[in-house]
């Protein structure tokens, strides 16, 4: 099946089906390749099931059939009059046509031998399946037939075959169904016909996409309706489609059993990431909220040791040692007093200790701090908070004591020390731990104070699954008043009750704060900083305020941590998006999507990784874009400089904790101590990575991230940015929309940037939209865009322009003739004469500025 749908995306795009409309609403646009896409694949799952359910025998002829017969039965629209009436109705100049293919015979024929020739060279088998190709002209004249009885049927006088009727009962039903723009719409599609009549449909569906959390619900409500004879078919952002038998009941789904399923769920997740992931997304930052989760941190003792892992490689847990005059006023203020404790040691001895004991004292604050989050989170319903504060000094102060052979009576007041700011309290840790006898020996003290915090670590969390409530437990109880079909009367009673109380609570004190990401009831201030993104425009703060900094916004307990979700994949991620089908999506292009995915993250330099903008500009400049992913045989060459390369060999050898031995990353395993050795012996030959780790190395190079936990949507993170240093945030959204226009391409889906409110219904009137910033007007005009989006038809222009002008910006730096860090923004209205004026007084060289000229024109036409 996958090469099949490559031959009938090759077809598609030869005939640039991405940039005509197939369904067009004020909601909603949809391009006639995804479109076309989607009904095959849900009537190849419709057949599917009604062979499963024994109502008809399938043959291989029966199933490539209706797989051509939904990818051909709306071929008809490409006609350039149907594209031009949609064009004069959307810009309020024509009637609207008519929803059906005018089907011509003599149209559809063009399209269907043309298709022919593609797939019968790539599969020479489909050529004994005589007469395929007049049945799939039958099934789809015979849907048209519906709206236009006078203009085919006269062409047909043949009865047809059987598995003809059955191409047209299914491919019309999933047509419908995939027209549809709500999932109620689509689950209460009429069914009718002899063969579709077998079965019946039903839905679940969410009030609102938030990100992983909703991956987590879908999920947990298809299980359910599997385990009652129900199958997915059909994925909205918001909500699914299953198919059962016609006299099935449809199941009542009860709130607890969900909620099983969602903690089974995140369980299941967390186990299989990684504890290194866990571990980091655990920690926060030293100097703000220094536990970010804790819930993650104690999943397991190998988080635990992960954890300490990592955060001995921080800068801030290794001794700096700095010369006097470059100690700031605090540190030096420690210095002093640590000298007057240090008589008869010379200078650079004193600053080597103090170093010492600055890299450990941090360590120690984390410590400090986890044990903060076991007492502020303790279910004081069971335990009182004062026993558990004592019990968990004296845990820390045993582990401590023990393994550093120290007086275990001086650390009884470190938790204090270690949350104060008064520096003179420091001394006094600094005293006791110069007395434990290893401390003489700088790799061992290292060795033993990484094996107490471990320890001490790991002996608060048994208190932690003792006296917490389970977060995913709690989570999956709130995520559960999301469902708004199917839904247990009962549950929804309950709901109301549990709202009416947060709601009076916060009305006892400064008020019902509400979220800012959801709109619900906020119980959080978090750090602006936590959600990420400092370049793409922010909805969540006032007057689009640039995050950071001391910005606090007050959100609900789910977003609060659908965000530390979102921190397992990637760590202080740049930008966020989520790729949503225009409409609904269907089993195949999901499984498109996700192979698509793959290629893209561990991409190994077969193309250039998606974030290097103008790489993907010069493709599309040349018109070598289209919607596969180039492949190696183009010869690219190898994407990423040798520096790249040995900073992610060195990147993936230290979270593993390799140290100074790499060699157990290659094969054979020679001798390396770092990544610069492995890339020399790689580019040499004499070895190659392992898997694993190659895998890692490039997906740190490519630094993308995507996360499918259900089929309905897909988030996709990024590591990295495609700004400059310093570049205005406007510029920057210049290149994030073209950025978006790449991933539009390649998946032909709907890109949204995530953090526009999520509560509102989806709308996707094209491919992506154009921000909405007033120094960006230009842009917007430039581009077409209507309503703020990119369409359908205008995607490839807007591209060409959009690289003309990165490019352009791009030639005028190389001559050092840019305007500074604005260059993007001031050639979006900028004359070009100008601008060529600027490129040639500012060269030395006496170069005519053929490139640039190209590009200005372009952009300016
Ligand atoms: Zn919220």
């Amino acid at each position: 099946m996958a090469e099949l749908l490559e031959a009938l995306k090759e077809f598609a795009e030869e005939r640039k089906w991405h940039l005509k409309y197939a369904k067009f609403n004020w909601r909603i646009h949809q391009s006639l390749f995804a479109h076309c896409l989607n009904v095959s694949s849900l009537s190849y799952s419709l057949l599917d099931y009604l062979g499963e359910i024994q109502h008809i025998e399938v043959t291989d002829k029966l199933r490539i059939q209706v797989f051509l017969t939904g990818f051909l039965h709306d071929a008809g629209k490409e006609s350039e009059s149907f594209q031009g009436a949609v064009e004069d109705f959307l810009i309020g100049k024509g009637s609207e046509p008519l929803d059906f293919s005018h089907q011509q015979v003599g149209d559809l024929r063009s399209a269907i031998e043309s298709l022919q020739r593609i797939v019968e060279k790539r599969f020479p088998i489909l050529k004994n399946f005589q007469g395929i190709w007049n049945e799939i002209i039958w099934s789809i004249s015979q849907m048209g037939r519906r709206e236009d009885a006078g203009a085919i049927s006269h062409s047909f006088k043949r009865v047809a075959s059987n598995d003809a009727l059955i191409c047209k009962e299914i491919v019309h039903l999933a047509d419908m169904m995939m027209s549809k723009v709500t999932v109620e719409d689509s689950a209460s599609t009429p069914i009718d016909g002899q063969i579709v009549s077998a079965i019946r449909f039903t839905y679940s569906k969410v009030s609102m996409v938030r990100g992983v959390l909703t991956q987590f619900l879908h999920a947990a409500l298809e299980e359910q309706f599997q385990s009652n004879g129900f199958k997915p078919i059909q994925w909205f952002p918001n909500g699914t489609i299953y198919v059962g038998k016609a006299d099935a009941t449809v199941p009542l789904i009860g709130e607890a059993k969900l909620i099983e399923s969602i903690v089974k769920k995140m369980h299941d997740m967390l186990d299989k990431s990684r504890p290194s992931q866990l571990a980091k997304a655990a920690f926060g930052d030293l100097t703000a909220q220094v536990i970010a989760a804790p819930e993650f941190l104690f999943a397991s003792n190998e988080t635990i040791q992960k954890f300490w892992q990592y955060i001995a490689w921080q800068r801030f847990s290794n001794p700096i040692i700095k010369t006097i005059d470059d100690l700031k006023e605090k540190e030096n203020k420690l210095f002093q007093l640590l000298s007057k404790q240090l008589k008869g040691k010379d200078e650079s001895t004193r600053l080597t200790l103090f170093a010492r004991f600055s890299a450990d004292f941090n360590l120690l604050i984390i410590l400090f701090a986890i044990r903060k989050q076991l007492i502020e989170k303790v279910d004081d319903a069971k335990i009182e908070r004062k026993k558990i504060e004592k019990e968990a000094t004296n845990k820390i102060q045993e582990n401590l004591a023990t393994i550093l052979k120290v007086h275990a009576a001086s650390i009884a007041s470190w938790p204090e020390i270690a949350l104060q700011t008064k520096i003179e309290k420091r001394l006094a840790v600094a005293m006791t731990l110069w007395q434990s006898p290893y401390y003489e020996n700088v790799e061992i003290w290292r060795k033993k104070l990484l094996e107490a915090l471990e320890k001490a670590t790991v002996e608060l969390a048994g208190m932690w699954r003792k006296f917490v409530p389970d977060k995913y437990v709690t989570i999956a109880h709130l995520l559960v008043s999301d469902v708004t079909n199917p839904l247990d009367p009962k549950a929804i009673l309950n709901e109301v009750k549990n709202l009416n109380q947060v709601i009076s609570k916060g009305k006892s004190g400064h008020g019902t704060q509400t979220c800012q990401r959801c709109g619900g009831v906020a119980t959080f201030e978090a750090q602006a900083e936590l959600f990420g993104n400092s370049e793409i425009y922010s909805d969540n703060l006032i007057a689009g305020q640039r995050v950071g900094g001391g910005n606090k916004i007050q959100v609900c307990e789910l977003c609060e941590f659908e965000e530390k979700l979102r921190s397992i994949f990637m760590k202080k991620g740049q930008a966020i998006f989520f790729i949503y089908p225009q409409l609904a999506l269907s089993r195949i292009q999901q499984f498109d999507w996700q192979l698509y995915l793959n290629r893209i993250k561990y991409n190994p330099g077969e193309f250039p990784p998606l974030l290097r903008i103008h790489k993907w500009a010069e493709r599309v400049i040349e018109r070598k874009m289209t919607c596969f992913l180039p492949s190696i045989k183009e010869n690219l060459g190898f994407s990423f400089s040798q520096k790249e390369f040995v900073n992610a060999i060195q990147y993936v050898a230290d979270i593993n904790n390799l140290g100074k031995d790499l060699s157990s990353m290659i094969e054979p395993p020679l001798d390396a101590e770092d990544g610069k050795t492995i890339a020399t012996l790689l580019s040499q030959g004499k070895c190659k990575l392992k898997k694993g780790y190659e895998r890692d190395i490039f997906a740190v190079l490519n630094q993308f991230e995507s996360i499918y936990l259900s089929p309905n949507f897909i988030i996709l993170l990024t590591s990295g940015t495609v700004a400059n240093k310093e570049e205005p945030e406007s510029s920057a959204a210049i290149k994030w929309t073209f950025f978006r226009c790449i991933l539009a391409r390649l998946f032909s889906a709907a890109i949204i940037a995530v953090d526009t409110s999520i509560a509102e219904e989806q709308v996707a009137l094209g491919y992506t939209v154009v921000p909405s910033n007033v120094v960006l007007k230009t842009l917007a005009e430039r581009l077409n865009a209507r309503k703020g989006w990119i369409t359908i038809s205008e995607l490839e222009r807007a591209m060409i322009k959009l690289s003309a002008i990165i490019l352009a910006s791009q030639e005028l730096s190389s001559e050092k003739a840019d305007y500074g860090n604005s260059t993007l923004l001031r050639l979006l209205d900028e004359e070009p004469g100008r601008v060529l004026i600027r490129m040639i007084s500012n060269t030395r060289r006496q170069v005519f500025p053929k490139k640039l000229i190209t590009y200005l024109d372009i952009w300016n036409k």
